[in-house]
């Protein structure tokens, strides 16, 4: 009987484990690939305000890059 119930324990940590393993090595791969993306993309900064934004993200106005089209707009008046 004793043997059973450590058994069964042995049973459930090994599901567990193999539970965690699962959940745990699915995210790594997307997580990598975000980060070379984020790495590849060039950052501009804002001529209003300074913020570096991605140059995908960026709004150009006579050559002047803006992290936005209101600070594209405000920085002409
Ligand atoms: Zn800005």
């Amino acid at each position: 009987m004793f043997i059973r119930l450590i058994l069964l324990f042995a049973i459930i940590a090994i599901l567990l484990w193999l539970i965690k393993r699962l959940f745990v090595e699915d995210p790594a791969p997307r997580e990598i690939e975000h980060h070379t993306k984020t790495r590849s993309e060039n950052m501009r900064q804002c001529k209003f305000c300074g913020v570096h934004a991605p140059e995908t993200s960026i709004v150009l106005v006579n050559g002047n890059p803006y992290c936005s089209q209101d600070h594209a707009d405000r920085d002409q008046q």
